[in-house]
């Protein structure tokens, strides 16, 4: 089997941040990398929940709503998948910088938080994902973004 293009990009030298890993005609896949890969400090299930429900929420009720075509976490717990059609990078990056911020001002209940909503309600917390944000957006802030991995 061919490897596929995400295990080709050298996970030692990751860093956090936001970068571009797929291209597929207008759909760009933005990785999200909150945590340093195999860094031994992973997003807990909790956190990686929470988040995507209210990420999830607000970038779909936002300006380019109709351009997001996905948000999720990523298997490996260290940050989550945003894609969408036909928008730049740079709209993408100030994109996520207002929803992180909005979700940390954001003080109401969890976005699909009842049973009827959610296939594991009782996991979810507003509180966990302020703070992961909050920590995302300081690495944001730490490195200039390219949002290209290296090979
Ligand atoms: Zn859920």
């Amino acid at each position: 089997m061919k490897t596929i293009q995400s295990f080709t990009v050298d996970h030692t030298k990751l860093l956090p941040g936001l970068y571009v890993s797929r291209v597929d005609g207008d759909a760009t896949t933005f990785d999200l990398r909150c945590r340093r890969p195999n860094g031994g400090d992973y997003l807990d299930n909790l956190t990686m929940h929470s988040l995507e429900h209210l990420f999830a929420t607000f970038v779909r009720n936002g300006p380019h709503a109709e351009r997001i075509l996905y948000f999720g976490p990523m298997g490996c717990q260290t940050g989550f998948y945003l894609i969408v059609r036909g928008l730049d990078p740079e709209t993408v990056k100030k994109e996520v910088f207002r929803v992180l911020q909005e979700i940390l001002r954001y003080d109401g209940p969890m976005p699909g938080g009842s049973e009827r909503e959610c296939g594991n309600y009782r996991n979810l917390d507003v509180a966990a994902a302020k703070t992961e944000c909050r920590r995302y957006l300081n690495e944001l802030m730490k490195r200039k973004i390219d949002f290209q991995y290296e090979v």
